[in-house]
């Protein structure tokens, strides 16, 4: 057996470990049992039906997974962003689909709540969803304006003392399966950091229309087009300040950045582990395909850029929690994971010849599944834009 690899030829050391604790270990290796055992046979069915699987939410909260790095005293496991990062490469490891569910839920329809929610709205919407009794979505892109986040149209409202909300919002994970959406909205007509402002929508709100959207990959997820039509809230639906815009949720986006980048790991570790069996059995002109240079070379690179970038990935998380500057790090290493995906990936399918274009392999699902984990959260170039800027270019 290879260094470093188990009976059933998964990595059980990476070499970003020494920035883990044995806590950080020690929960890699019971989620992955518990991922494996309990969530890759409803992801499997997912992907077969299309759709997430929303049980999913109730066996993490069950097993105590929803919630691992938010505080013990709201229901959480107290761990930290390190401990989250391994937790989204643990749960890539299963169809992609049901990954971007969670992390749409518990990440990016959550944090922003435990970040600004006053606890009228905590009581409302953070508590229950913590537990899987209400499941939130993130819509901040719209048809007009993604990368571009100053351009959005959708439009707010004040209407006594609520708001009326119009616009719509596209390719928004958990879109269909939502009971609420973290939507910005425009408060201002004009093209200034202060114009935009959050709020929490009420999925039963009237004026709501959710249609799913046929995609690429990540089939065991539920994206979709909502459109809001002239939707009343409260003035208690207001999340943080008027006006307050993205720069209120910098720690849920800069984190956010940081896990999104290691569900891009998990498939190009997968894809890796994959190739590495598949080429330590396949035999041609008598051999084991491994034994060729010119294979085992690839699978060697695969296994480096995969370390490397969760190096970078890692470092950029100490970052995170020691309260350093940490954008460029994150961007560094979220795009050179988006580089190890797509590598990744591509040698899986090549390596596996005829099979590797088979579904019963697994690996075109990988390929399917990768580009979404680099295009979420902010796409690579859009990663080289935020480094060159640190970098003092003004691209
Ligand atoms: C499966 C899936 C799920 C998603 N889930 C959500 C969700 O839950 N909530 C949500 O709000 N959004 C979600 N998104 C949207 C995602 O965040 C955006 O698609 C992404 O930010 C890119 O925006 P865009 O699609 O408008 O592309 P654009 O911004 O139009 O970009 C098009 C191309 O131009 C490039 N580009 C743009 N600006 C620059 C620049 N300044 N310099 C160089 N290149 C540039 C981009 O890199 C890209 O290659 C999801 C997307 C997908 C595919």
């Amino acid at each position: 057996m290879a260094v470093n690899m188990d009976v059933n030829g998964q990595q059980t050391y990476f070499a970003a470990d020494v920035l883990l604790a044995p806590e950080h270990l020690q929960f890699r290796d019971q989620f992955r049992r518990f991922v494996t055992k309990r969530l890759e046979p409803l992801a499997l069915q997912g992907e077969r039906d299309r759709q997430f699987p929303r049980e999913v939410y109730k066996v993490l909260a069950e097993g105590g997974f929803l919630a691992p790095d938010y505080p013990e005293e709201l229901g959480g496991g107290g761990g930290d962003i390190l401990l989250g990062c391994v937790y989204y490469e643990e749960l890539t490891r299963i169809p992609a689909g049901v990954s971007a569910g969670v992390f749409a839920h518990q990440h990016l329809a959550v944090r922003p709540l435990y970040e600004l929610g006053s606890e009228a709205q905590k009581r409302e919407f953070m508590f229950p969803a913590l537990k899987a009794e209400r499941i939130g979505a993130f819509a901040l892109t719209e048809p007009d304006a993604g990368s571009d986040v100053q351009g959005i149209k959708t439009r707010a409202r004040r209407d006594g003392d609520g708001w009326i909300i119009s616009g719509s919002k596209v390719y928004i994970t958990n879109g269909t399966i939502a009971d609420y959406y973290i939507l910005a909205a425009r408060t201002s007509p004009e093209r200034k950091p202060d114009a935009i402002s959050l709020f929490i929508v009420d999925r039963n709100l009237k004026g709501i229309e959710a249609s799913p959207l046929d995609k690429l990959g990540n089939h065991s997820s539920s994206t979709a087009l909502v459109s809001f039509s002239d939707v009343r809230v409260g003035a208690g639906h207001l999340l943080g300040e008027v006006g307050g815009g993205l720069s209120q949720l910098k720690s849920t986006l800069s984190s956010g950045r940081v896990m999104q980048a290691t569900r891009g790991l998990g498939i190009a570790q997968i894809a890796m582990e994959k190739t590495l069996k598949y080429a330590q059995e396949r035999e041609a002109f008598s051999k084991k395909i491994g034994q060729f240079q010119g294979v085992a070379f690839k699978v060697a690179e695969m296994a480096a850029r995969i370390e490397a970038a969760r190096l970078m990935v890692y470092s950029a998380a100490k970052d995170v929690i020691a309260g350093r500057e940490s954008h460029r790090c994150a961007s560094m290493g979220k795009f050179m994971t988006a580089d190890a995906v797509i590598f990744c990936t591509q040698q899986a399918v090549n390596l596996h010849g005829g099979y590797g274009y088979m579904e019963e392999s697994g690996i075109p699902r990988l390929f399917r599944d990768g580009p979404e984990s680099y295009i979420g959260e902010g796409t690579p170039e859009i990663q080289l834009r935020i480094i060159a800027r640190q970098m003092g270019m003004h691209c």
